[in-house]
């Protein structure tokens, strides 16, 4: 068993109800136990600024996958949940992300792992340290820093709102998803 991090976001039809059911379908994936899940997090747009907001969260996985089958099931389930992206970081209604890896540095041309950009995203470093509860042990392979580290570094960024869980349940209501422990 392996213990690996994944990073989900949306931001296209209703964003809450994909992650959720996203999750869903991670967890019914044979060879995959989702361990914890963060909150979910809602933050202004980046690259691209005329789209809407970015919900994102973070779960923690424990599978016997490798690395390469994960980030196919992780496609798969893009593509369950009719992922459409036309505008490079434009809006999507599901990405997936393999952050990390047990310890594992993978640089292959489909797969680069730890996540290259994910210590600068605040909508990524702050859910993923949400999961991992001790930061400062907790160190990110091919560095010498560790999540604490990142977090510190991030500081009070602006635009980024963690989501109540009263207000996820709200947005679910609304959209008449079922509130399940992930
Ligand atoms: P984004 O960069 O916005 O996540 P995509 O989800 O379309 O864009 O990903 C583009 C490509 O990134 C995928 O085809 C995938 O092979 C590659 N990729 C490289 N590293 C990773 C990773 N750690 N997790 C997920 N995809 C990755
Ligand atoms: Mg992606």
């Amino acid at each position: 068993m392996v213990r690996a991090y994944v990073g989900l976001g949306a931001n296209i039809g209703d964003p809450v109800r994909q992650l959720k059911q996203a999750i869903r379908l991670i967890q019914d994936t044979p060879d995959i136990q989702v361990r914890t899940c963060s909150s979910i997090y809602r933050s202004d747009p980046v690259d691209y600024l005329n789209q809407p907001d970015f919900y994102n969260m973070v779960a923690e996985l424990e599978t016997t996958l490798s690395a390469e089958a994960l980030l196919r099931r992780c496609q798969e389930v893009e593509q369950e949940l009719k992922r459409v992206r036309v505008i490079r970081y434009g809006p999507r209604t599901i990405d997936i992300d393999i952050l990390l890896y047990d310890q594992l540095l993978i640089q292959k041309e489909n797969l680069e792992v730890p996540h290259p950009k994910m210590k600068d995203r605040s909508f990524v470093v702050l859910p993923l340290a949400e999961v991992v509860g001790d930061t400062e042990r907790f160190l990110i392979p091919g560095t010498s820093e560790s999540l604490g580290d990142w977090v510190k570094q991030i500081g009070n960024p602006r635009g980024i709102l963690k989501l109540e869980p009263m207000l996820t349940k709200r947005e679910e209501e609304k959209t008449n998803v079922e509130n399940r422990k992930c």
